[in-house]
């Protein structure tokens, strides 16, 4: 049977087994009901071929068939037929007639559903008929007792083995659907600490990025950050027509701060002057830690004038900040220059250029100072 299983469609298996149990159990009855009628060995032999060999040959035919179960299904049409034909033939004995034809419904409903008893109905009447055409219609239902407890009995067993059958497989579907709930369970379970996982690992990674892009003794935005961004910036601004400044800064004599007061307060030095850029940034300015002891402030939509008063500001706050490192106090200044667009460069790099020439304007006219790009000397009120 297992193999039968797997070389065909279920219903051929199924169909197999039940047609073999359920003709050998109706050929008890029908034999009994006969029995007293002192038929030839004509009746007997069709009685053998019908309900034990027949079987065996549908089986045979339906194995061969192209299409396994839909030559299942037309055999079961061909039981049904049959029966109603034994039914008809025999004068509708009751017992034996309502357990043909119930074992056929029951066939056909499990294999087509509910079109099954319509079928199954045509079947067994179109048997009938086909059996009055021969033989004379005739009805004689009384069976004797005998008969009709083997009736009952065929019936009983019949019913009792579909039943067994379908319980067995009910039970197997519900251990089958246990199992899947179980999966289920344990992937969604896997499914959220994956999700979880990805949630951690974009963090991580949004955190990696970020770090990159920082300083990692100012916090501020470092060079790296800046070749992606302020072409980027430059762009935007063009394209909105707004200006940008470009304000670079350098600590004066830091070299000195490092010599004197040892390299930490050098390094304090610079984490305060970044938190001062930082305070009075808007949030739109990007601040960058540009090298050693060396600041870029890149601001968009800032026209220079704007841009030289802010710079002015950030030098009087540096000359009035006192650093504190533990019980030093260390006081600095910084000089600025200054590029802007439009009109010193519209490239990043030529604004780079011109702010760094600007800034070496301011160290070389005695530093603490903010320069302009092309002034040629510091404009009122910075010094
Ligand atoms: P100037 O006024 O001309 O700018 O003189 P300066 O001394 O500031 O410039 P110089 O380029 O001679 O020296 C810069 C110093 O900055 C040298 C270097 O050791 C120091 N420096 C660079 N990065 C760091 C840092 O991360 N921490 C500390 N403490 N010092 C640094
Ligand atoms: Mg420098
Ligand atoms: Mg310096």
């Amino acid at each position: 049977m297992t193999e039968l299983r797997k070389t065909h469609h279920w219903v051929v298996a199924n169909g197999y087994r039940v047609r073999v149990t359920a003709f050998a159990l109706a050929s008890l009855p029908i034999g009994l009901h006969i029995l007293p009628h002192g038929h030839g060995p004509g009746v007997w032999a069709l009685l053998v071929l019908q309900f034990l060999i027949y079987p065996h040959l549908i089986y045979w035919g339906t194995r061969k068939a192209a299409h396994s179960e839909r030559a299942e299904l037309n055999s079961m049409f061909v039981d049904a037929v049959m029966c109603g034909i034994w039914a008809a033939g025999l004068g509708f004995p009751s017992w034996i007639s309502a357990a043909l034809f119930l074992a056929n419904l029951l066939n056909h409903t499990i294999a087509r559903g509910a079109p099954g008893v319509l079928i199954c109905i045509m079947a067994f009447a179109a048997g009938t008929l086909a059996s009055t055409t021969v033989i004379a219609f005739h009805v004689s239902t009384d069976t004797n007792g005998l008969v009709t407890l083997s009736s009952m009995i065929a019936l009983a067993t019949y019913l009792s083995l579909i039943g067994i059958e379908f319980f067995a497989y009910i039970r197997q579907l519900h251990q089958v659907q246990d199992s899947l709930d179980q999966q289920r369970t344990t992937l969604e379970g896997a499914n959220a600490i994956l999700h979880d996982q990805i949630g951690k690992i974009h963090d991580l990674q949004e955190k990696l990025r970020e770090q990159a892009n920082r300083d990692s003794l100012t916090g501020l935005f470092n060079r790296r950050y800046l070749e992606g961004t302020l072409e980027r910036e430059l762009a935007r601004c063009r394209r909105e027509g707004a200006p940008l400044s470009m304000v670079l800064l350098d600590i004066d004599h830091f070299k000195l701060v490092n010599d004197t007061y040892g390299h930490q307060a050098g390094d304090e030095v610079l984490r305060v002057f970044g938190r001062l850029l930082l305070e009075h940034a808007r949030a739109e300015d990007i601040v960058c830690r540009y090298g050693g002891e060396e600041f870029l402030l890149v601001l968009p939509k800032m026209p220079l004038d704007i841009a030289f008063e802010r710079a002015a500001q950030l030098l009087k706050i540096f000359q009035e900040t006192v650093v504190s490192y533990g019980d030093l106090r260390i006081r600095i200044t910084a000089s600025i220059g200054i590029a802007a667009t439009p009109g010193h460069s519209d490239s990043v790099e030529g604004l780079i250029r011109c702010a760094d020439q600007a800034l070496y304007q301011a160290k070389r006219n005695g530093r603490n100072l903010v320069m302009v790009y092309g002034d040629g000397a510091p404009r009122g009120g910075t010094a």
